[in-house]
């Protein structure tokens, strides 16, 4: 017998969301997002099923670039924050790692380089997040210094993120976009050739008029949109992991009685608890409210007392016959990520990336 708390990745679901991807960037190339180990998905098995597909990978270090060329991935892998130090420069080189540079001090560690080869090269451009990336006009600048530089391979790579995609209603976008757009053209008029990257998932899918020669989607292939609202084409993605555990206990307790650490909940009536076999040592937010809803048999509960480490408890009085061994699902493709995450003051993003290892995930094809 073994813990029944597990994760299941659906393969079936990735493929389903890498065609609406297709779909939304219409035949121009697809740079998969694989940081944080598939946002918690297991970053070898999504390249594994995703490689086929898509142009590129991206990671966010190049620790995370080396495990998966350690499991065979032989796709070019972007480093979407860089090198962090000037000494991984040519392990990027030899292993086909294309890098970004942020700022000026990777560009000069970059110029002042022996390489035998030159490098892929993706220059971030900072149009108004204000976290990374090199202003327009240095990025202006800088760029005449990397042009037909012989470390660099041409044409290279102009990048930007947006900060507010997800808002469908923000300027903000389209603000960042003209700034994009301009500094593209005078790099255009003053080298003649430049790649274009802009989209992650939120532009992908709510601003179909941002079109770049790159996009990078994450969170859209993990089936989960990036949308608070609903949204036509993001409700078609579907949930790729699900978060399963079972019933270990069931029992009753008297109106007035309290459950769990700290007494926070009080039962209003005779109300029957079930324990499940899963806690914040397995990812489950632990300020998860009461009144979360918790699927048990397929039919909605609702979180009951605070969430330990190993079980949490859930209201079944209103369900039909419950029993030791019942299957749960905390979230994945019967209860959103995201609406389990609006009870935990979070977003779903952050649920399936911090999935702990000691939680088993088993792919299903
Ligand atoms: C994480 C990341 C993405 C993917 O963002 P999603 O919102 O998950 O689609 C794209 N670009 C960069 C630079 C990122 O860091």
């Amino acid at each position: 017998m073994s813990r029944p708390a597990k994760v299941i990745i659906d393969l079936s679901a990735l493929q389903h969301n890498l065609h609406i991807a297709q779909q939304c960037q219409s035949g121009r190339n697809i740079v998969a997002v694989l940081k944080a180990n598939a946002y918690g998905h297991g970053a070898i098995e999504v390249a594994q099923s995703l490689q086929a597909h898509v142009s590129k990978f991206a990671v966010s270090s190049i620790e995370e670039a080396i495990q998966l060329r350690e499991a065979g991935i032989e796709k070019s892998i972007l480093l979407l924050e860089g090198c962090f130090n000037s000494s991984e420069l040519h392990l990027c080189q030899q292993q086909h790692f294309e890098i970004v540079v942020h700022n000026t001090k990777q560009i000069d560690d970059l110029i002042a380089a022996e390489l035998s080869a030159p490098l892929a090269v993706w220059v971030k451009v900072d149009t108004g997040m204000h976290r990374l990336g090199l202003s327009v006009d240095d990025a202006r600048e800088q760029i005449l210094r990397l042009h037909l530089h012989s470390n660099i391979a041409q044409p290279i790579v102009l990048m930007t993120h947006m900060a507010s995609a997800d808002l469908l209603e923000e300027e903000y976008t389209s603000a960042q976009y003209a700034q994009f757009i301009k500094l593209k053209q005078d790099v255009l008029d003053h080298m003649g050739d430049v790649l274009t990257s802009i989209e992650n998932s939120g532009t992908m899918l709510g601003w179909p008029n941002i079109v770049s020669d790159m996009c990078r989607p994450g969170i859209m292939l993990y089936g989960l949109s990036p949308f608070s609202q609903p949204h036509n084409v993001s409700d078609q993605l579907r949930p790729v992991m699900s978060l399963v555990s079972e019933v270990i206990a069931i029992r009753t307790i008297e109106a007035g009685e309290k459950v769990g650490y700290g007494s926070t909940w009080t039962a209003h009536r005779r109300t029957r608890i079930a324990t499940v076999a899963i806690g914040y040592g397995d990812g489950y937010p632990r300020n998860a409210k009461n009144g979360t809803p918790v699927l048990v048999n397929g039919e909605r509960a609702e979180l009951a007392g605070r969430v330990s480490m190993d079980m949490l408890t859930v209201d079944i009085t209103d369900l039909g016959e419950v029993a030791i061994g019942d299957s749960v699902e905390l979230w994945g493709q019967n209860l959103n990520a995201n609406e389990v995450a609006s009870y935990a003051d979070t977003i779903g993003y952050e649920l399936v990336t911090r999935m702990p290892i000691r939680v088993p995930k088993h792919y299903l094809p």
